[in-house]
């Protein structure tokens, strides 16, 4: 199981390297990655999550062939449509709220072995990719969120994950 770094922790907020070596340690650690999500009981996890400052990320919404890994990843398309939904993050635990994005999002990255894919998402799937992405660039769904709303948030949620001197 992997260690899953969490709001206040620098990595969250670098921008990540492409990843250059399709080698088996990718292979261990992404893995890994999904072992620590499924347990985490999370959708998503992106490679910062687990201090590693590199631009991939795994997916696995529960439904069927969306359990997927994405290398190097570019969004090069996104709906006009936007939804709203309820976001959390295995970062930010217990912080829940309501983010407005793009209903679809068109995808294309690396699977473990380099080999370049493209996907049309929607629906949950496209939500978590766009939310994953973000990772990437050290955005952090809270960003998102109105000011007022995310400053009260946060305070609530440092006064309750205090760290212990
Ligand atoms: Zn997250």
């Amino acid at each position: 199981m992997l260690d899953i770094y969490t709001l206040g922790e620098d990595v969250l907020r670098e921008k990540t390297q492409r990843v250059t070596e399709f080698d088996s340690g990718l292979a261990i650690l992404i893995d890994a990655m999904f072992e620590t999500m499924q347990e985490a009981d999370g959708i998503g996890l992106a490679a910062p999550q687990i201090g590693v400052s590199k631009r991939f990320f795994v997916v696995d919404t529960r439904r069927p062939n969306e359990q997927i890994a994405f290398i190097n990843p570019e969004i090069i398309e996104t709906s006009h449509e936007v939804g709203t939904y309820e976001e959390g993050c295995l970062s930010i635990p217990g912080v829940y709220y309501d983010i407005v994005r793009p209903l679809s999002v068109t995808i294309q990255a690396q699977d473990i072995h380099g080999k370049a894919f493209t996907l049309k998402a929607t629906d949950l799937l496209a939500r978590v990719i766009q939310h994953e992405y973000d990772h990437l660039n050290g955005t952090l769904f809270i960003d998102r969120m109105e000011d007022d709303a995310r400053e009260k948030l946060v305070k609530a949620y440092n006064r309750k994950h205090k760290k212990r001197r």
